[in-house]
């Protein structure tokens, strides 16, 4: 099946779920957010309308005041009745793990998940399924994701939405990152000093120096970028060990950062292209690629 749009999809996977504080009007409309052109639908006022969201929908669809119903839905709605405070994984093809048992949308394709048990996602981000998949990280659970995830398709480069971010990576750069960021947990160190690459004096000591200078010096060219972002973010203290095992990086003494010995960044020669001017503001391959040049990620 192919869907319009993502909160489509999230929408169609929950079962086209159905809200009594949100009507569907029986007038046919094309939906401001998704294109799709619908008998029934929603004005905006009941949804998008004079709530936090930007206008950039309706400015893709200008002529258009109403959405269709999937569109409303993902919109809207309070409490637990709602699908904004969830992490979802979105599969149409592939049967997903259990979910959160409060989440009352999730189903065997609509993966609901809290930041305790990010599992899912980490699979899907590093082993993405062959046909469409979604995956929007509520890093706040204030924030609306699932009106801006993307679908995806196969195991290219990504994007996912996190909060206000969209992430791109592929899965290759997604594995690498993580396996790095996973071996400095496992020394001690916290996801703070690892996403900014700058480790408190303390934690420093003879064991875990050459640790740090090795994947640091690895991860300096994603430095500020929104992978290492996410990267920090998904490992749980009490999934650690498990992620370890599926994600090795390499340890000190086996790469190129060692032999130079001076914790500079070393360019990894899978990027190629990247970083040449290393020695002056590193800067990450991940801002420069949000987007992709389709819509800007508009915030709200
Ligand atoms: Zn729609």
């Amino acid at each position: 099946m192919k869907y319009a749009s993502g909160p489509v999809m999230v929408w169609e996977l929950a079962g086209r779920p159905r809200r009594a504080s949100l009507a569907a009007e029986p007038v046919a409309a094309t939906c401001a957010m998704c294109g799709r052109d619908v008998a029934e639908s929603v004005h905006v006022k009941h949804s998008i309308g004079g709530k936090s969201f930007t206008d950039q929908y309706l400015l893709a669809r200008r002529g258009s005041d109403r959405t269709c119903y999937g569109c409303a839905w993902v919109c809207t709605g309070k409490g637990m009745d709602q699908i904004r405070m969830w992490t979802v994984v979105a599969v149409p093809d592939r049967e997903l793990p259990p979910s959160n048992p409060k989440a009352q949308y999730a189903t065997p394709h609509l993966h609901c998940t809290s930041r305790a048990d990010m599992r899912a996602v980490v699979d899907t981000l590093a082993d993405p399924p062959d046909g469409p998949w979604l995956v929007a990280v509520a890093e706040s659970g204030q924030k609306h994701t699932i009106p801006y995830a993307r679908i995806n398709h196969g195991a290219g480069r990504w994007r996912v939405r996190m909060d206000a971010r969209d992430i791109t990576a592929t899965p290759g750069e997604f594995r690498e990152v993580f396996g790095r960021v996973l071996a400095l947990r496992k020394a001690g160190f916290t996801p703070g000093e690892i996403e900014a690459l700058e480790p408190s004096v303390g934690r420093l000591n003879a064991a875990t120096l050459p640790i740090w200078r090795h994947h640091a010096a690895a991860l300096s060219p994603w430095r500020g970028s929104p992978l290492l972002h996410l990267a920090t973010f998904l490992p749980s203290k009490e999934h650690l060990d498990e992620y370890l095992s599926r994600f090795p990086a390499d340890g000190p003494g086996s790469g190129d950062a060692d032999r130079l010995g001076r914790g500079v960044p070393v360019r990894d020669p899978r990027q190629r292209g990247r970083g040449e001017d290393r020695a002056e503001a590193v800067v990450g391959p991940g801002p420069d690629r949000v987007g992709d040049g389709d819509g800007d990620g508009c915030l709200f």
